[in-house]
């Protein structure tokens, strides 16, 4: 079995938050690392409601720099720094570094750790490591912004007959993993030829946008979708997104699991959300602050 992708829902609110909604956080927990995609304000008590160490976050990626998603910055990293954090804590997004700097200008005496800002345009790759990558994905909102797409690296099962058969040792079936095929004399094995590929899970987080064509494009039987849906009806004045058509083309994508979260306030429950796109899409969940989703 796959280790689990735990997902942790700070913050479901919108520009203004509620009693109910925190301004926008979502914590994914994946073998032992902590990554962070928005810290709106109120994120460190979220994390301490939700028993998850803010000195476990490795990562922090921020959609775009409206308050609701980043106001929390500052108040996390005093705590990190008054907890005698060592390690370094990386900072994604569209001109991070602009923003980091005068977030850290704030600080009398700077922190005990280093903080790196990592400026990020649509559709790149901005991290790989051997078990997931992270990329950029198009949004489309007032201010620069993109969503994050994690991907984790396709599992490979070799299948020792097979490749006792083709003859492959020790070292071929390295070889193998490591570059999708093999010359042996002058026949070329390639790696689906000896093994199971099971494709690696991918999780898609919007952040703020309108109605985006190339997010439900990169989102095409995904296996989770996180999609913004600050109004149920479409607002065609407003940059967001209505629950109603996200729901809609979530299912037309075949979309695996959809979960809808960054509410406005003039929503009092969650059932009133529910009832209308459950009709439309029966996968699509209303995220609740404190939410833990795994898959
Ligand atoms: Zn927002």
């Amino acid at each position: 079995m796959p280790e689990p992708i735990e997902i942790t829902f700070l913050g479901t609110g919108a520009a203004v938050p509620t009693i109910r909604r925190n301004h926008s956080a979502i914590v994914l927990h994946y073998t032992g690392e902590y990554i962070l995609f928005d810290c709106g304000e109120g994120t460190q008590l979220q994390l301490q409601k939700a028993k998850i160490s803010p000195l476990k976050i490795s990562k922090i990626f921020i959609t775009h720099w409206h308050a609701d998603h980043f106001a929390g910055l500052l108040p996390l990293i005093e705590t990190l720094h008054l907890e005698k954090r060592t390690e370094p804590l990386e900072i994604y997004g569209p001109e991070a570094s602009r923003f980091v700097d005068a977030i850290i200008e704030l600080s009398y005496w700077g922190t005990g750790f280093d903080i790196i800002a990592k400026d990020v345009e649509s559709n790149q790759k901005i991290f790989e490591n051997d078990l997931f990558e992270i990329s950029t994905i198009k949004t489309r909102h007032s201010v620069p912004s993109v969503g994050y797409c994690f991907k984790e690296k396709d599992h490979v099962h070799i299948d020792i007959g097979k490749a006792n058969k083709f003859g492959l040792r020790g070292i071929d079936i390295r070889k193998i993993k490591e570059d999708g095929k093999i010359k042996i004399g002058d026949k070329i094995i390639k790696l689906e030829d000896v093994s199971k590929i099971t494709p690696g899970r991918k999780i898609i987080y919007t952040g703020d946008t309108r109605i985006c064509p190339e997010i439900f494009k990169a989102a095409k039987n995904i296996d989770l979708l996180i999609h913004e849906g600050t109004f149920i009806e479409r607002f065609e004045e407003r940059e967001h997104s209505s629950a109603k058509e996200v729901a809609r083309l979530a299912k037309k994508n075949n979309v695996k699991k959809l979960i809808l979260t960054h509410f406005s306030k003039r929503y009092k429950t969650s059932k009133e959300i529910e009832k209308v796109v459950k009709l439309i899409f029966s996968k699509a969940i209303v995220a609740q602050d404190l939410m833990k989703v795994k898959i």
